[in-house]
């Protein structure tokens, strides 16, 4: 069995430095590149067309050029994307997918005709009543439109069998994913919060088969260890739990993340599918049955009491919200997580971030603050 620092070190390379990453699975597989916008993004497609899914998930750069698109109150996920699609940093994506989840996407996906007319788009749309039989139907035909537009970019059929072998892939993955963030809330020295994101991520820049079985490498030899105790542990929530930087701070505050609500990690793995079905309406179940996500509507907003739930199940100290800066959709939901907390006493921070944050003093601040009163 392959050494387990080797294979974190491995995984968190790949997250640190994504251009290179794709470039390299680019040549090791000989297959070539599609954009994968978030969220919820069916990436089991683009897999069955015999692409790399890349995650596009922003980045560290300089905004220069998508301001000519974008408002001001963008968020600087999209603000990135449309940049580094304007820079050529996208060069070698064949195209793009891009669910119009938000306000924000729902713009960006006719933005991008005009910004990146050389890369492809496809958009997306989910239903608002997502449960309903109808939903899964709709959702089924959207997915269908967007098999039609691969197999018109690549020139390839994709077949049913193709798309159930992809789903298998992904499912292997999820299950993976939902074992791994149980077992590294047993490490939390070893996984520390920068390390477990890094590790999450990289599966946005890998084969998911390849990344897969490295993964489950790393959950059984992990296993082998004695557990480990963090000085204090917190459950966190929100879109990304980025910039990195923080992540840093949360470490030196003796702070280490036990279970996350976050678009990026688990919100993306930790719904089962359902035993019935094609891959199609399997991965329609997926975006139905999902909870306490902010991104799909949901009248009963179970977000904060699957947080107390978090927060119980792995003796938590606390829950911090990563604020996405201008993502309306989380912010909506912060004043009633908030209350939900008050009322069950459990201390929360709310932390405001974005990609593009050079100076870290004032969230040091307010994380040493919190690390001190729990
Ligand atoms: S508003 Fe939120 S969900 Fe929408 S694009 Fe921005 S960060 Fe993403």
């Amino acid at each position: 069995m392959a050494d387990y620092k080797a294979l974190i070190a491995q995984l968190t390379a790949v997250a640190a430095t994504p251009g290179k990453s794709v470039a390299a699975v680019i040549k090791e597989t000989g297959k070539e590149a599609f954009g994968c916008f978030p969220l919820h993004t069916p990436e089991e497609l683009v897999y069955a067309a015999g692409y790399i899914p890349v995650g596009m998930w922003g980045g560290r750069t300089e905004i220069k050029l998508a301001d000519k698109y974008l408002q001001g109150f963008c968020c600087t996920i999209i603000k990135a994307n449309i940049e580094m699609g304007l820079n050529g940093t996208y060069k070698d994506l064949k195209g793009v997918i891009i669910p119009c989840i938000c306000d924000t996407l729902k713009c960006v996906s006719e933005d991008w005709i005009y910004a990146c007319p050389q890369i492809p788009v496809i958009p997306i749309a989910y239903p608002m009543q997502r449960k309903i039989d109808g939903a899964i139907e709709y959702m089924v035909e959207e997915f269908r439109h967007v098999q039609a537009k691969l197999e018109e970019i690549s020139g390839r059929k994709i077949t049913d069998e193709q798309i159930e072998a992809a789903f298998a892939i992904y499912e292997d993955y999820r299950q993976a994913m939902r074992e791994f963030v149980e077992v590294a809330a047993d490490y939390p020295l070893t996984i520390d919060a920068k390390t477990r994101h890094l590790i999450i991520k990289a599966a946005y820049f890998m084969d998911k088969a390849k990344y897969t079985a490295i993964v489950k490498d790393i959950i059984a030899e992990l296993k082998q260890l004695p557990k480990e105790e963090a000085k204090i542990k917190v459950v966190v929530s929100g879109l990304v739990s980025e910039p990195v930087e923080v992540l840093d701070i949360l470490t030196e505050n003796g702070i280490a993340i036990v279970a996350d609500d976050l678009s990026q990690a688990s919100r993306k793995f930790r719904t089962p599918a359902r035993a019935e079905g094609t891959a199609l309406e399997k991965m329609a179940g997926i975006i139905a049955d999902q909870k306490g996500d902010t991104f799909l509507y949901e009248p009963e907003k179970y977000k904060g009491s699957m947080l107390i739930d978090q927060y119980k199940a792995k003796k938590a100290d606390g829950i911090i919200y990563f604020q996405m800066k201008f993502c309306d959709p989380e912010e909506f939901d912060f004043p009633i997580v908030k209350k939900e907390m008050e009322e069950a006493g459990i201390p929360l921070l709310y932390l405001e971030v974005d990609q593009q944050i050079d100076s870290f003093e004032q969230l040091r601040t307010r994380i040493q603050s919190f690390a001190e009163i729990l």
